[in-house]
């Protein structure tokens, strides 16, 4: 038996694993498919603090980002510490991002028109200037999740860290009122607690618990070009409309320009975000759009030859935070999903703040904002 078994082998399960097993506890990882297999896989790995608004998602970001460099000294997946410049395409855009990085509270240096290709040289004639924000990050996600799951079970000598792939979840065991482990595909798994770590699933085993807990998709593509020989784009670039976009709460489509370099060469054009349940169907109208928009910023972009795209579901929760810490209606269950497009950024302070929770330790942060009983019946 397990202390605690955690549903779900993405970026957060995987976190929530790692910090688990640091802090000495024995943990199981069940996920249906193969570690990243879900959302993580389809994401950009971007790990910012610039587009949030002052308040309890920033403090988690801004946890995370120095626990992410922290998880990089081990190695085992790229980490980029590059910063980002969120560019503005007027001035009166301008004013708007200097006073959210005014009220932020996070190390920035504002950026006028005429330095704006000291940071980025290729750039578009005719933008307004931006804010540079150099705590901004970058990593692989399927090869931080892969690793952080590997020195969760390597590294630690005191709790142990088991992975069972290829199992689905399909219950919960309880006693009287108490969750004792869960019914999978493969058989009983008994644990002292069971971590809800489902990214966009967290809705579908939360009801298996028989609670609710609204956890939607919200797709994104992403637009992938050829690699190129020398790097084109040096930092994490986006418009200031995507800051809006991460917060707006329409189900429409929604599209603007974040581009970056990869280390393999490539350069990664995001991002959509609409709601249209768990369609895959490749759009090529969005697809244009991306690309098109990613010209704009970019115009070197138009000779470039895009080789592929991919989409994915983020895990939408209708206040646009997560939810994280322990179920007040399921003693014995925790949640740590719903992350929605920032999940991986997210992930190190949502596994070490769960973690502290399960060994009985105060949380480095208020768990309140984040709690899974926040939502008004109607919404559920
Ligand atoms: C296009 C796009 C771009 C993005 N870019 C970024 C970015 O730049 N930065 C950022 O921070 N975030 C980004 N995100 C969001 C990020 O990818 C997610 O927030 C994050 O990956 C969620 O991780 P997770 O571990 O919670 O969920 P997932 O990675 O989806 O993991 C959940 C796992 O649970 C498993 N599972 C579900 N149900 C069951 C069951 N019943 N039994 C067993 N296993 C089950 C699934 O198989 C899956 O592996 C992006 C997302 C998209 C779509």
């Amino acid at each position: 038996m397990s202390d605690v078994i955690v549903v779900g082998a993405g970026v957060v399960g995987a976190a929530c694993a790692y910090y688990c097993a640091r802090a000495g506890l024995d943990v199981t990882v069940i996920d249906r498919g193969p570690v990243a297999g879900g959302t993580t896989g389809s994401g950009e790995g971007n790990i910012l603090v610039s587009d949030k608004e002052p308040g309890p998602e920033l403090e988690l970001a801004v946890l995370s980002n120095r626990l992410w460099r922290t998880l990089s000294a081990h190695g085992g997946f790229e980490f980029e510490a590059k910063g980002g410049l969120v560019v503005a395409e007027t001035g009166e855009v301008r004013a708007q991002l200097t006073q959210l990085a005014a009220k932020q509270g996070v190390e920035h240096t504002l950026v006028p028109p005429d330095t704006l290709r000291d940071y980025e040289p290729h750039l578009a004639d005719g933008l307004a200037g931006g804010v540079f924000y150099p705590q901004d990050a970058q990593v692989q996600p399927m090869l931080a999740a892969a690793s952080l799951l590997r020195h969760g079970a390597e590294s630690f000598g005191r709790g142990t860290l088991r992975l069972r792939l290829g199992a689905t979840v399909t219950g919960f065991l309880r006693s009287g009122e108490r969750v004792t482990g869960v019914r999978t595909s493969e058989g009983d798994v008994l644990g002292g607690a069971v971590v809800n770590a489902a990214g966009t699933w967290g809705g579908e085993v939360a009801a298996l618990a028989g609670v609710n807990l609204p956890v939607l998709p919200r797709r994104g593509f992403i637009l992938v070009t050829e690699p190129l020989g020398e790097p084109l784009i040096r930092h994490k670039v986006y418009t200031a409309a995507y800051v809006t976009n991460v917060a707006s709460d329409s189900e429409g489509l929604e599209t603007s320009a974040v581009v970056e370099g990869t280390p393999a060469g490539t350069v990664l054009i995001g991002a959509s975000r609409e709601r249209v349940g768990f369609d895959r169907t490749t759009s090529v109208p969005v697809l244009a759009r991306l690309a098109a928009q990613a010209v704009a910023l970019f115009p070197a972009l138009r000779e470039v030859r895009a080789i592929r795209s991919y989409c994915g579901f983020r895990p939408y929760c209708p206040d646009h935070l997560p939810v994280i810490g322990a179920d007040p209606r399921v003693p014995g269950l925790y949640h740590a999903c719903g992350h929605e497009g920032a999940g991986i950024g997210l992930a190190p302070a949502t596994g070490h703040l769960l973690a502290q929770v399960l060994a009985d330790e105060r949380p480095d942060l208020d768990l309140r904002p984040f709690r899974p009983d926040r939502f008004a019946e109607e919404a559920q």
